[in-house]
Order: structure tokens, then sequence, then C-alpha cells
């Protein structure tokens, strides 16, 4: 029985090895792979009779022969991994309980890549291998050649054989895939795949045009005037030599300094511009490295800390459909439920139709998927299964699934859109638009209340909210007098918002809130927006040609004016205080990423606003500045690349203040 399981387990992960790293198409996610390595682990260990040196965990990696192989002078070994940090605590005491107190720690962070030996004789770079199966690598020096982060000459004629991990950065990577979607050709799951895809080019030129580099992280010194004596004093001797080695390492006293350093990473990593999986946490005083020696497969002095998965594989169950206040329906992957990133996920975005199409998804198919910081989670990939091929193609829905209307794609854009102005899904999207944060900002307004009110038939359009009385509110499921009263009095405080709120609240197809501002600032009041001509739209600054016509069109449909003369009635009359166009901020551009601690978003936007700033979603070189809150997330790390300047909070604050000062002088 327990014989059948290892052979199972055996074969398993054999196969899952050749999918990952020859084919360069996982599988499973790395989460799963773990789990059912630690099982033949602990099985193995058990029943030691069934242990065999084929065995996945005798070995390392493996081999494809696309390129020379070559026969390394010294192995490359995997490492050990876990996912807890009372096995780190373990690892710490049982190396304590042999060498005593002074064993000293060096947490580094675990880049994922994939890992390559570069030889230097005389300091000149002679040969470049990847790991393989630690024994073997594929000979790439050509490609590693055009990687700028590889010194071809160090600063030293040293004899030296250098490990690293090439890895992709993460913005270059959503650039390649951006352009590989384009271009029809294949999309990599991650940045990991993606520098091992490019790495392996059998044609330089192409491995020249990805953006690659290497942190160097250990090497066996041969010739050389230095004898490090500890592992840190190694790394900085290859900076000396003119490596790139991570700025992100710690010397730890004990196993807590490193389960904090743990903890503190697997938050702030996500700035990083480069994907990492783990904590490297190993001995640093070298003569004890080489007392304890290796496993079969990794160093016994070193162990990794895997952070919390990212990614998980899972099955699909079946593909949803919403509408948007668009009435653009869009695609939900209904999964298996399955753990990520510390909760369970059984709904993941498919985005689009087309995206459905470009990666075959088909019901049953188990898939990637993937949740990072800040977004819900999408998938990914499909996952390599025989049975894909057996599946019926998936074809998309030729009806509303809200109203049964037929859908319709729409000219110059992707997805299928519903256009029956009635369609009660879409509808119900719009009011939760209008109430929403950046458009009315109505609290204590949520999708469950909507959907009461457009059941009971109380609210089925905009005006609607401001005809409810408290004891319609008390009609609703649990609603009390207090809660009743805090709706009501919302509502009442959101008559007067801004124009710009106003316009961005009506949901005009493929008018957001920058555009509405865009058109407050030019129209200065609903009425004379309502009364623009195609022409007048089309010259305004910013809107595009088939921009003009949506909002041209939405004012001469006559429900939408009913609509907005009964606001009108009901008090609901935006205020639009023009833009300071000679204010302190002109001409400069914000972009904002993460929380703001003493404004919401909004806020803040409209502060700049106000002073004659612009904001814009995308942090390009044409940036001014990036004001940076809280869990600032990827925005923050290309303001960074791009040298853009990044301002905290207070920085912000104090510009703003500056601004408004020298306004009233
Ligand atoms: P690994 O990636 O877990 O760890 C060892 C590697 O870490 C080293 O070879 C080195 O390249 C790298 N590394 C990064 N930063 C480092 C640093 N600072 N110091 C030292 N090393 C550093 O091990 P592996 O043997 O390359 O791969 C095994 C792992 O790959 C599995 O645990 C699994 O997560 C994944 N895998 C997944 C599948 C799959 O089908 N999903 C299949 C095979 C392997």
């Amino acid at each position: 029985m327990m014989k059948q399981r290892i052979e199972e387990l055996k074969d398993l992960i054999n196969k899952y090895n050749y999918l990952y790293y020859v084919e360069e198409n996982p599988s499973v996610s790395d989460f799963e792979y773990d789990k059912l390595f630690a099982e033949l682990k602990e099985l193995e260990n058990l029943f030691p009779q069934y242990k065999t040196p084929d065995s996945p965990t005798q070995r390392v990696g493996a081999i494809s022969e696309k390129f020379d192989s070559y026969k390394h002078k010294y192995r490359l070994y995997s490492l050990d991994n876990t996912y807890t940090y009372e096995d780190i605590e373990k690892w710490y005491e049982k190396l304590t309980a042999e060498y005593g107190n002074e064993v000293e720690l060096v947490s580094e962070l675990k880049i994922d890549g994939l890992a390559i030996a570069l030889s230097y004789e005389n300091g000149v770079f002679v040969r470049g291998v990847t790991r393989g199966d630690g024994v073997q690598g594929e000979d790439i020096t050509a490609n590693l050649k055009t990687i700028k982060a590889i010194p071809l000459k160090l600063f030293q004629n040293v004899d030296i054989e250098v490990r690293g991990e090439i890895f992709m950065p993460k913005t270059s990577f959503e650039k390649l895939n951006e352009e590989s979607l384009k271009n029809g050709e294949k999309v990599f799951a991650n940045p990991r795949n993606a520098a091992s895809g490019s790495i392996r080019q059998l044609d330089s030129r192409i491995t020249a045009k990805r953006d690659l580099s290497m942190f160097c992280y250990t090497a066996i010194i041969e010739k050389s005037d230095k004898k490090p004596q500890t592992h840190y004093d190694t790394l900085m001797y290859l900076k000396e030599l003119g490596f790139k080695v991570n700025p992100n390492i710690k010397v730890c006293k004990n196993a807590q300094e490193v389960i904090d350093y743990c903890k503190y990473w697997d938050t702030e990593r996500s700035k990083l511009n480069y994907a990492t999986d783990g904590v490297v946490v190993k001995v640093n005083q070298l003569n004890i490295q080489e007392d304890l020696g290796f496993t079969a497969r990794a160093p016994k002095w070193a162990t990794a800390f895997k952070f919390p998965p990212e990614e998980a594989s899972t099955k699909l169950l079946d593909i949803e459909y919403g509408v948007g206040k668009t009435g653009a329906v869009t695609p939900v992957a209904i999964l298996t439920p399955v753990q990520l990133a510390g909760s369970t996920v059984s709904r993941a975005s498919l985005h689009n139709f087309d995206e459905i199409k470009r990666l075959d998804v088909r019901i049953g198919d188990t898939v990637l998927i993937m949740k990072a910081a800040e977004i819900i989670p999408k998938v990914i990939t499909v996952l390599n299964d025989e049975q894909h091929n057996t599946r019926p193609e998936f074809q998309p829905p030729a009806e509303c699934p809200s109203c049964h209307c037929p859908l319709y794609t729409r000219a110059k854009e992707v997805g299928l859109y519903c256009e029956n102005p009635r369609c009660p899904e879409k509808v119900r999207a719009q009011l939760e638009y209008w109430v929403s944060k950046d458009a009315m900002d109505i609290d204590n307004l949520g999708p469950s209340v909507i959907a009461q009110l457009y059941d009971l038939n109380l609210v089925r359009n905009f005006a609607d909210f401001y005809k409810l009385t408290i004891d319609d509110l008390l009609k609703l499921e649990a609603t009390k007098e207090k809660s009743a009263n805090n709706i009501y009095e919302g509502i009442q405080k959101s008559k007067n918002r801004s124009l710009a709120r106003f316009i961005n609240a009506l949901s005009i197809k493929n008018v957001g809130k920058e555009n509405a501002a865009v058109l407050a600032d030019e129209y200065g009041s609903i009425e004379a927006l309502m009364d623009a001509s195609i022409e007048s739209l089309e010259n305004v600054k910013g809107i595009a040609n088939k921009m003009a016509t949506d909002i041209y069109t939405y004012f001469r449909c006559e429900e939408n004016v009913a609509i907005i003369k009964e606001l009108f009635a009901l008090g609901v009359v935006p205020e639009h205080t023009s833009v300071v166009k000679s204010g302190k901020l002109e001409n400069l551009t914000f972009v904002l990423t993460g929380t703001l601690s003493s404004m919401t978003r909004p806020e803040a936007e409209e502060k700049i606003k106000s002073q004659g700033g612009r904001t814009s979603s995308s942090v390009t070189s044409k940036t001014s500045y990036v004001v940076a809150g809280e869990k600032a997330g990827s925005k923050f790390d290309k303001a960074q690349k791009l040298g853009v300047i990044i301002l905290t909070e207070e920085q912000f604050i104090t510009l703003l203040e500056k601004g408004i000062e020298n306004e009233e002088k």
C-alpha cells in the first residue's frame, strides 16, 4: 500500500519536474508540488526500504537536450523548504544544539528565477551553465553574455565560480506578455517562466532583446588573495568584484530575527520589481557550513522559507457571467474552492471572452489562478492535462444572462454587450455606481441594499433614490430605524456633489471620472453639457471622437433627460467650482498609489485638480510626481525605475499647502 503510494508520488513528481524544468509549462502550482514532495520525503523516511536512488528526493531539477550539456565542476544543489516558522525554529535549535549560540544566520530573499553557475578565469567570463540536474547543465554562455548585469571582466584577476539567479523584472515581464499577446505569441505564466524561456533561446539575439538581470548569491573561490570566512563576507566580496548582489541581506543572531525578516518581506515584497517566493536562510560561518555538508539534494546549512502561495491550481467548474454598468458581459470562473494567499477562493476573473479564447479554457480544465497584492484573483493559464482536448471548446453566450436579450459586439471594442436599457443587472450595476465613492459617494448603500430596493420596485433609476422615505427604507430586510435614518441622511447629503462627480455618476458609455472632470471644467453646468453639439464635444481636449458621439447620444435619449430633470426637481443640483487654472500645480501630473491616511483617493484627486494639477492612473516618464501612501503597489516600482519623484503623504500635503498659501497672496 505504502510502496504503491511512494511509486505513484515518484511518477507524478518526475512528470511535473519534466514539464516545469524542460517544457517550461507547469501542470500544478508550486504549493501543490511542494506538498506532494513533502509527502514523498516523509514516506521515504518512514519506509526507507522503498527509497531508491532514482527518487526525485535524491535529485535536483531535470535536464533538457536543447543546448550542449556541460558537466559541472562543482555540483549545484537545491534547497530544503518549509512553509512554517516552526520549522525554522526547529532547524535553528538543531544547529545551536551542535554548534552553540555562536551560529550566525544570513537571511536573503529567495529570487524566483533560475539558477546559473558562472565561471571566470583570471577575471574573465568563460562559461555560464544552467543548474540542470545539478550534475550536468546546459551551456548557455552566448546568451548570458547579452545580460548587462553579468560582468564579462571582473575588477580583479581571480578564478571563481559564481552562482546566482537569473530573473526578469516584473515590469519587463508584463511588457513582454503585452507584446506577445498583440503578436499572437506565447504568453508566460509568471516572470520565472519568462526568464527561463528567454535565457534558453537558441538565438542569442532574442535573449538580448529580453530584459534579464541576475543577482549573485554565492561563490566558490579558486584563486584569489581573499579568503572570506563568512557567507556575508563572500557576498561583499562578490560586490567588490563587480557582481550584482541583492541589497536586502541581513545577518541574524537567532531564529526570531529570521522570522521577523520573513514577516517583513512577505508584505513588502510586492513593492519589489522582481519576483520572490521566499527567504533563504544560511549559516554564516563557512567553517560550520563545511562541517554540515549536504544531503543528496540540498545543503544542510541552508533552508528556504516559502511565502504563502499567491498561485494555486484548481478545477474550473463553470463559467458564469456578470453584466456591468455599460452592458458589458464579463465571464467569471467558478472554481473548486482553494486556499490562496490566506483566503479561500472560489471565483476568479477571466477578463473577457477574447481572454478565454486565448487561454483556451474549457470547463473541467485545471487552471492556475493568481492573486497579486491588491487585485482580485485571476485565471492565468490552463495547466497541462491530457483530457483538455476531449472537452468541448468554450462557446460565448448568445443572450444576456440577466434579461435574455441578444448580445452584440461593438465596433472597436472587445467583448459582448447587452444593449437593453432596462436589463435588471445592468441597471443595478449603474445604481451601484451612482452611490460609489468616485460618484455621488453615498454611505450605507451596498449592493445587497440596492438589490432589495430594486426588487421592491422602489428604485429603478437614479432619481428614485431621492424619492425614498424612511418608511420605504424600513421595508428592507434587517433595516431598523437607525440604519434607515443613516441611509436617508446619506442620500440627502449627496444632493450637492460636484458637477464632475454627477457626470461620472451617470454611467455614460466611455466616460470615466477623469473625462467627467474635463467635461465639467469645459461646460461648467449640466445644461451646457446637455446642449453641446458633437463638434463642440470633439473639440474638447482629451475627448476622443468616439466618446463625443457617446456623450451626444446619451443626452438625446428622452428617458435620460427626463431622469436628469427629475433629479433637479428633487433638489439634486450639482455644483461646479471652476478649476483654478493658474494654480500652483498647473502643468503637473500626479499619480496616486497606496492608501493615504489623511484623505481618500478621490479627495486627494480633487485637491490636486483644484490647484490646476492633473491626475493619471499610470506612471510614465511624463509623470511629475507619484504620491505613495501605505501599501504602494507596482506604480511605486515603476516610478523608481523611471526616476519619477516619489512623494510621501507628508510631502504631498506640504506641496498642497504651499500651493494654497501662494494662491492667497
Ligand atoms: P527552489 O527553487 O525551491 O530552491 C532552490 C533554488 O533557489 C536554488 O537553486 C536557487 O536557484 C534559488 N535561489 C533563489 N534565491 C536564492 C538565494 N538567495 N540563495 C540561494 N539560492 C537561491 O528549488 P528548485 O530545486 O529550483 O525547484 C524546486 C521548486 O520548484 C519546488 O519546491 C517547486 O516550488 C518548484 N517546482 C514546481 C513544479 C511544478 O510543477 N509546479 C515542478 C518542479 C519544481
